[in-house]
């Protein structure tokens, strides 16, 4: 049914998908018309950061492989200092989530234009959000300016994402797409995404589990992933995402992994309240129960699927719950402080959602 009035606003950038799409690098440089980029990495990754510096030549300064999750500010002032030095003139992020992130922070800081080259599925690259942290505190800021100017999609780059990783990480593209569809300000081109990213997804995912390096499967992974992140960044997201957030900062509990155990919990909370949405999960996942269906995926991908067994100490659940309650954001049905305690200790135990 289509909604009677609604808003849609697209953010702006270039996508270019594809096998081997990462040697267009150099063109993508030249439309830009950068002359000294500096290309990013975690350290684990400075190989791949390497092999992209190598093909720019003489248009890339080098390369800063210190970038760490959560976007910590004193990497992101290392990286400022090259940039200075350097005199560079554009980014070139490879890597994950967290490369991304410290590509951002740059781009916020000097307005540089970004080529951004993802190889999970966290979906950060379509977003104009940026969560930094300092202090030990992390803080999410929303700006246009963080937005990549060009993504470059390359299935060949993801195919050593481990196997753990790609499903979890795979899930947490998921888990954007879901909320998309019962999002306060949700609407009919980014629902049409959202059901496209969530069965390509479900689809994928166990494929890869199996066969990593299943060219088709990854293909199809990154294509969700990627309107996955573009919903991410169009709409506001609810309860599950809190919940994430919640439990990542206070908790340190890994980022991925976290979205996978409470995204089937999170969405049998709110399934009474968001009739169409589930409608559509239905028809996309082929199931009667898309909750219990995305609880079996996580197992399907070999994910675990307890708190408990990622470092969540059950005395913390109680804190958890008060700071789910805390600061109210919109979801769509209202928050009950014993439901959403039952949900945190099926989710700390592993059982399915209710
Ligand atoms: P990540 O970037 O931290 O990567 C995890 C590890 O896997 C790293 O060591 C990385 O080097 C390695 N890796 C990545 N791709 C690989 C590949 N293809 N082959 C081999 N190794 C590879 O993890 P992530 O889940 O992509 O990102 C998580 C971070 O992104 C979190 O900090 C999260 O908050 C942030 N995030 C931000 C947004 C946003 O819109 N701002 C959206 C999603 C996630």
């Amino acid at each position: 049914r289509l909604p009677e009035s609604f808003v849609y606003s697209a953010n702006a950038s270039r996508v270019v998908f594809g096998a081997g799409s990462v040697g267009r690098v150099g063109e993508e440089v030249d439309r830009l018309r950068l002359q000294r980029v500096l290309v990013l990495s975690t350290p684990q990754q400075e190989d791949f950061a390497l092999t992209v510096a190598s093909r720019l030549a003489a248009k890339s300064v080098g390369v800063f492989s210190g970038a760490a999750m959560h976007t910590p500010v004193n990497v992101t002032e290392q990286a400022m200092r090259d940039i200075q030095e350097k005199d560079v003139d554009g980014l070139v992020a490879i890597g994950g989530g967290s490369t991304t992130g410290l590509s951002k922070a740059l781009a916020l800081r000097t307005d540089l234009p970004q080529i951004a080259i993802p190889t999970t599925y966290a979906g950060s690259e379509m977003t104009p959000i940026l969560g930094e942290t300092a202090n030990g505190q992390k803080k999410t800021i929303t700006s246009p300016k963080v937005l990549p100017e060009v993504v470059i999609y390359d299935v060949d780059l993801t195919l050593s994402l481990p196997v753990a990783l790609s499903g979890t990480s795979g899930i947490n593209a998921i888990a954007h797409a879901v909320e998309a569809l019962y999002a306060q300000d949700r609407n009919p081109i980014i629902d049409l995404m959202a059901g496209e990213a969530i069965c390509a997804l479900a689809k994928a995912l166990p494929t890869i589990k199996l066969d990593q390096e299943n060219r088709e499967a990854r293909s199809l992974a990154l294509y969700g992933a990627w309107l996955a992140g573009t919903c991410l960044g169009a709409v506001g997201m609810s309860l599950h995402h809190k919940l994430c957030h919640t439990l990542g900062g206070t908790f340190d509990l890994p980022h991925a992994e976290t979205h996978t155990i409470m995204l089937p919990h999170a969405l049998a909370y709110n399934a009474p309240a968001v009739p169409e949405a589930i409608g559509r999960l239905k028809r996309v996942l082929e199931t009667d129960d898309p909750s219990l269906a995305l609880y079996e995926l996580a197992g399907q991908v070999g994910a675990v699927r307890a708190l408990k067994d990622i470092g969540m100490p059950e005395e913390g659940l109680g804190q958890a719950r008060a700071l789910a309650l805390s600061n109210p954001y919109w979801n769509p049905r209202q928050l009950d402080e014993d439901r959403i305690g039952r949900l945190l200790h099926r989710a700390y135990a592993g059982l399915p959602p209710l």
